[in-house]
């Protein structure tokens, strides 16, 4: 699946400015009913030209009241692997979520909410064109995955999902919040050894 359009930027400068541009359109959106209830739009986080994009659901509390995503417990949690894989959140990340305002109550956000918040998506993909893609959580890997899955069976994967972009879908972090675990083949387990992989295919795709 190929939802990429074609945006021509290539420094960091350039790209800054369109993802800022972006943002202003979609602190006006109201393409579905969660503006009415969001305190702030969470667009992104990290830089315009990471290597990296990490996809993430929807904002949750704590989110919504600074405009930032991953930066409550899941996010503090997501920093600590990132911190042990040796992979620089605000160096080498750009943050962003399948849909920018937070649904009440943290529900789960409906088909509708996420294919009208699509394009922000896609407009985001195409400015920062990562060398990888991380899909965090079922959710995320719902909206760029057509058949039925498992994340326990496709976590972990390289995938194509992109023409140049090396995919892969990984747990969400609230998931991890509650299996404690880091035995061998425990989610927590898991989570470290697929981003130590998103390390070295980084470093396989950069020739260091
Ligand atoms: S969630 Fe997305 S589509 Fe809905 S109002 Fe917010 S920015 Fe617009």
């Amino acid at each position: 699946m190929q939802h990429i359009i074609e945006i021509n930027c290539a420094d960091s400068v350039q790209k800054a400015k369109i993802l800022s541009e972006i943002k202003t359109v979609c602190t006006q959106c109201r393409a579905c009913e969660l503006h009415k209830t969001r305190t702030h739009l969470v667009f992104s986080d990290g830089a315009p030209n990471a290597e990296i994009m990490l996809i993430g659901e929807a904002p949750g509390a704590e989110e919504d009241a600074t405009g930032v995503p991953f930066v409550g417990r899941s996010g503090r949690l997501l920093n600590e692997f990132f911190d042990a894989a040796g992979i620089s959140r605000a160096n080498q990340i750009y943050i962003t979520n399948t849909i920018k305002c937070r649904p009440p109550q943290n529900r789960m956000p409906s088909n509708e909410e996420k294919i009208a918040c699509r394009a922000y998506l896609d407009a985001q993909i195409a400015v920062v064109k990562p060398k990888i893609i991380i899909l965090c959580g079922a959710t995320a890997a719902q909206s760029f995955i057509d058949e039925e899955f498992k994340i326990s069976q496709i976590r972990g994967k390289w995938l194509k999902i992109f023409d140049d972009i090396d995919s892969m879908v990984i747990f969400h972090p609230s998931y991890l919040l509650r299996n404690h675990s880091t035995e061998q083949g425990s989610p927590r387990w898991f989570m470290m050894r697929d981003l130590e992989a998103v390390k070295k295919r980084l470093q396989e795709k950069s020739g260091t």
